[in-house]
């Protein structure tokens, strides 16, 4: 389990919290990391658990290795179209938005590659160029189609892979579902997937970023209000092989991690699904294209800490470094 995620939350409390006390919290695996849930204007553990099931139940659709989820059935349909939930082809169709807008920098049919570089397994050495290469022939979002409830891939071995949107998607959907129930001041943390419902006692949260070389150590500190704040980094998982380090995330034009000089990507924005997507994008985009993309985009703020240590951020950005 990622303990790093843990001292990341540490670290959030003591810099965003450090007058006020969550009124109720729950710490929980779910989504393959931590998931933590704290409120503070209501001290309703009913909410937590709430918020928890919700996640729960949109990870039983979205996974693509729970058994019967809809993202399986989706990727074992050999090219036929699947009915999925109204949750799923929203947020297959949000998905397929941003691999649009991104030219393919986020392509949510990376999955094959994803599976042949295999970073969950443990293995630590690269995949050869002849398997990467083949599974980037069934790689390209054009093959997606989603229409009302019915989703299909136009390959019979393509596959989905919502990784690098998911989290950011149940975030949104837990941050609704509190609003709903009355909660105006909350911290939902999927797994460094922040998001900061409301206000901490009328001023603003200060959520920190890690500082990527350093686990347990911050490089900046953002200033927010109701917003997501997502991070997309080399560090999160992947491995060290012969000095060079293989990270999950990957340029679905070569089917290979980036190396572009970056070591995390933060997003700021209202909605965490487009956050997540736009952090993995800008992250392959990298610190120019990625930084132009951020800055076109209304509402959107972004952080970028290349490998030595540079932070580079957008204009609206409201943050300290560390
Ligand atoms: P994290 O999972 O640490 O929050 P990201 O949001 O950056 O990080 O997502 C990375 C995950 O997204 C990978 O583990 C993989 O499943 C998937 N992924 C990797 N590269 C891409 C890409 N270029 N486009 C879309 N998804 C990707
Ligand atoms: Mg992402």
């Amino acid at each position: 389990m990622k303990k790093r995620l843990l001292i990341l939350f540490c670290c959030l409390f003591l810099t965003g919290c450090a007058a006020v006390s969550p009124l109720a919290e729950k710490e929980t695996v779910a989504l393959d990391t931590v998931v933590k849930i704290a409120l503070y204007d209501s001290d309703d553990t009913a909410l937590v658990e709430g918020c928890l099931e919700q996640i729960r139940q949109l990870e039983q659709q979205l996974s693509r290795t729970v058994e019967g989820s809809d993202i399986q059935r989706l990727n074992t349909a050999l090219g036929q179209p699947v009915t999925v939930s109204q949750d799923t082809a929203e947020l297959l169709s949000t998905a397929l938005h941003y691999s649009q807008l991104t030219a393919g920098a986020f392509d949510v049919t990376v999955a094959p590659v994803v599976d042949v570089w295999d970073f969950k397994s443990g293995n630590a050495a690269p995949p050869s160029q002849e398997r990467i290469t083949a599974a980037l022939q069934t790689v390209g979002y054009s093959g997606l189609t989603v229409t009302g409830d019915k989703a299909q891939l136009a390959q019979p071995n393509a596959a989905v892979d919502l990784g690098g949107i998911a989290k950011g998607y149940v975030a949104d959907r837990c941050a609704a579902y509190l609003r709903e129930q009355g909660v105006g001041s909350a911290l939902i943390d999927l797994g460094g997937n922040i998001y900061a419902l409301g206000s901490r006692d009328g001023k603003d949260w200060r959520v920190g970023i890690r500082d990527p070389e350093q686990e347990g150590a911050l490089a900046a500190v953002v200033m927010v209000q109701d917003c997501s704040v997502v991070t997309s980094g080399t560090y999160e998982r992947g491995f060290d092989h012969d000095g060079v380090r293989y990270h999950h995330i990957l340029d679905p034009a070569t089917g290979r991690p980036v190396q572009n000089g970056l070591a995390s990507v933060t997003v700021v924005s209202e909605n965490s699904a487009q956050g997540d997507a736009l952090a993995t994008a800008c992250f392959v985009l990298g610190p120019e294209n990625g930084l132009a993309l951020a800055e076109s985009l209304p509402g959107v703020e972004a952080l970028f800490i290349a490998e030595d240590g540079t932070l580079t951020a957008t204009s609206g950005l409201h943050y300290e470094t560390k």
